[in-house]
């Protein structure tokens, strides 16, 4: 039995003493156990009764008192790994009260690794032993794969079926042939060394002057927020692997948060290049068995480096001195399922909690961080030009009301030539359109009926690659109908709208020779075989992409000098206080993916409205001016970053008692306006129903600095909720479906 954590200091709970343990399962309320022989510390992870089962939980004080002494339960066990720290439970409590999260949730986050609580003996692992197979069949070669794409620790067994796409059987065979060695109880691998000084690379001047500043904030030891300005191409990521030598110089941990999964490999890879080791990954592509390594290694302080999605901002590490959020404009920062937060706001709270430095990375900052950085809340540093001899693209606007497409077509003459040119002359070049897809619309032309989702308030969108109709919201997919659902009409269904599909197939028309390839969220099967085929294309494997905003994401295509951007009016439509924004930095990003080598970049831009002042600010490039317009703005309205928004969505299946629930809550608004708040609503949401619920949308706003949560607390708590209904409340809301 190995111990990792003597207890070398008395227990802060003496054996028999009231505790009061955070349950990661059941209701939002603490509840009291007694302290098994041996005492517990505070913030140790324990395994105690409830009801009939046993459940992960956290010491998180002295008991309530709540349960009378006799009648106290035991702790179960108390798990063999480090408690969890002052700072990381004040971090969880305060991320909770921000979020309105039940701190249950915020424990589950925070250990989301298998086998804490179980008894070594209860996981097992399968590894190859080296022995090959008697027959090869396809399906054993999905599991060999499987080991091949996702490392050599090995699987647990359930798990090895599911990411082999086989069924257990398969691998029990396989088990049985000795091909696969059943481990029980294995011991975690330790992490390679990182060497900070292994093979720095030489600066430019201004990445220099940049990395000596972020080296300075995390030598400093204390809490500092500086952005990371810099434009696509400029070597940021350089520039912030400085900052994680100086946390791993001074032998802290490091975390660098990643937008999405597919970048990290590449990132991995830097990492290695800079540092002669990988870091640790923490994602949903990890498997359990990494997960497990990975929590215990930076709970342990072994684990120096940490990438990773969102979640890896709730790991357990023992001395955090750099969070990096790279991309920290993108919306994948917000979870939108569970605990409703924004892993960039969440870092900072963090960091300010650990005393650790917050390095805030993008071309295109939020507007939140650009207003904190002109108040002074944030440091902030510009890299202004590429790195090296690439430079930005030039930038055009097609104005389709003077130079439009085709009846039926998209691409616009002036774009037609633009591509042409670069195809005659070997380039690469790339349509962006946000829209997964053949059509968005399928209608009938003899009754106008569109196809919609039985379970969503939603149309169908056609693939024509799946033969499918397939809803976005729920993933329900109808075969694409012959006769009209509804007039029964036969052969009138009309795909209406662009879709990435549709427009590769204009643009196979167009330019027969071409090697087309499409990039498009539903068409990877995974972040490593995203990375591949993005590998492919950067590499010349195709002549024109065409993708949707996963091409907006830090990829770097070498071969490419030209972007056309189908319809850059398409995120200024509807109600999106950020509409403007996000518009900016989504085509600045795409945008930003051409003429990142030698040869000189352009982009076009398709727009009805080149006036339109995002539109006129991706043109000029005049960044400063556009947020400081929108900043005006939104100051004017009352808006974030200049007033607080929460979203209330409430959702049942019945529609009737959703209504009631949410008309009672619109009534109770009592302690909101106490607060100096507003409560509008309810209203149907713009999505009114998803998976068969129904929701109704109420929005409240507040003034900066007012007590919004704790307002927001006892108006929710004054309005009682039938079970089958539910009201979820979300702070800096990002979405308004
Ligand atoms: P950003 O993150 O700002 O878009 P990157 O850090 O990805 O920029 O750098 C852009 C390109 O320039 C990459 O190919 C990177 O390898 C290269 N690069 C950046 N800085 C340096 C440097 N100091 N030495 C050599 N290559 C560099
Ligand atoms: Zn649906």
């Amino acid at each position: 039995m190995e111990h990792l954590n003597p207890p070398l200091e008395p227990p802060d709970f003496a054996p028999g003493d009231p505790v009061a343990v955070v349950t990661a399962e059941g209701l939002d309320r603490l509840l009291d156990y007694r302290a098994p022989e041996g005492g517990a510390r505070l913030g140790a992870l324990v395994e105690v009764p409830l009801g009939p089962r046993r459940v992960l939980g956290m010491v998180w004080g002295p008991g309530t008192g709540d349960c009378a002494p006799d009648k106290l339960r035991d702790i179960g066990r108390v798990l063999d790994c480090a408690p969890m720290r002052p700072a990381m439970r004040a971090f969880l409590a305060r991320a909770a009260d921000y979020t309105l999260t039940p701190l249950t949730v915020m424990l589950r986050l925070a250990t989301r690794a298998p086998g804490l609580g179980a008894p070594p003996a209860a996981r097992p692992l399968l590894r190859l032993s080296g022995a090959a197979p008697d027959r090869l069949t396809p399906a054993r070669a999905r599991v060999l794969a499987a080991f091949a794409e996702f490392g050599n620790l090995g699987f647990a067994p359930q798990e090895l079926a599911r990411l082999a796409g086989v069924s257990t059987a398969v691998v029990k065979g396989l088990e049985a042939q000795g091909v696969l060695l059943r481990e029980v109880a294995p011991r975690d691998p330790p992490y390679p060394a990182l060497d900070q000084a292994a093979a720095p690379r030489p600066l430019s001047p201004a990445q220099g002057e940049a990395a000596a500043a972020l080296r300075a904030a995390v030598g400093a030891g204390g809490y500092s927020t500086t952005l990371l300005k810099g434009v696509t191409g400029s070597g940021k990521t350089e520039v912030y692997l400085e900052a994680v030598a100086e946390a791993l110089a001074r032998g802290r941990q490091a975390l660098v948060l990643l937008p999405e999964i597919a970048l990290s490999v590449e990132f991995l890879d830097r990492v290695e290049a800079r540092f002669g080791a990988r870091p640790a990954e923490w994602h949903s592509g990890v498997t359990q068995a990494a997960r497990r390594r990975a929590w215990r290694a930076v709970a342990a302080g072994e684990a120096r480096l940490v990438v990773g999605a969102r979640s890896a901002l709730f790991l357990p590490f023992r001395d955090l001195g750099l969070i990096v959020v790279d991309e920290e404009h993108d919306g994948s920062y917000k979870q939108e399922d569970g605990a409703l937060y924004n892993a960039r706001d969440m870092a900072v709270l963090r960091a300010s909690i650990e005393g650790a430095a917050v390095v805030l990375a993008s071309a295109t900052p939020s507007l939140e961080t650009w207003a904190n950085a002109e108040a002074g809340k944030y440091a902030r540093l510009d890299l202004p030009e590429r790195f090296g001899v690439a430079e930005l693209p030039a930038m055009a606007a097609v104005d389709l009301r003077l130079d439009p497409p085709e009846q039926g077509r998209w691409i616009a003459p002036t774009l037609e030539r633009a591509v042409g040119e670069r195809l005659a002359a070997g380039e690469q070049a790339l349509l962006f359109l946000n829209r997964r897809g053949y059509a968005p619309l399928t209608i009938c032309r003899a009754c106008g009926h569109q196809v919609g989702c039985d379970q969503c308030d939603a149309r169908m969108v056609e693939h024509r690659f799946r033969h499918r109709l397939v809803c976005h919201q729920c993933g329900a997919t109808k075969p694409i109908p012959s006769a009209c659902p509804s007039c029964k009409a036969e052969g009138r269904m009309t795909a209406l709208g662009p879709g990435v599909e549709r427009l590769a197939e204009e643009a196979a028309a167009l330019w027969p020779g071409a090697r087309i390839a499409i990039l498009s969220s539903d068409l990877a099967e995974g972040p490593r075989a995203l990375k591949a085929r993005i590998d492919e294309i950067a590499g010349g494997g195709a002549d024109l992409v065409i993708g949707t905003q996963i091409v907006s994401k830090g990829h770097n295509f070498p071969h490419l000098t030209l972007v056309g951007v189908i319809d850059a009016d398409l995120g200024l439509q509807g109600g999106d206080l950020r509409a403007a924004e996000k518009t900016f930095q989504l085509i600045r990003q795409v945008a930003g993916r051409a003429g990142r080598a030698e040869r000189p970049g352009a982009a076009l831009i398709q727009t009805h409205q080149p006036e339109h002042p995002a539109i006129r600010a991706i043109l000029t490039g005049d960044d400063e001016g556009f947020w400081r317009a929108e900043a005006a703005a939104r100051a004017r309205a009352g808006v974030p970053p200049y007033g607080r928004l929460a979203g209330i969505v409430v959702t049942g299946a019945d529609e009737a008692r959703t209504w009631e629930v949410a008309r009672a809550l619109a009534r109770a608004a009592g302690p909101l306006h106490a607060a100096g708040a507003e409560l509008w609503g309810p209203a149907p949401a713009p999505i009114a129903r998803i998976r068969g619920r129904h929701r109704v949308r109420l929005l409240a706003r507040a003034p900066k600095g007012a007590p919004l949560q704790a307002a927001l607390r006892a108006w929710a708590a004054s309005v009682p909720v039938p079970g089958n209904v539910r009201v979820s409340i979300d702070i800096d809301p990002q979405s308004f479906f």
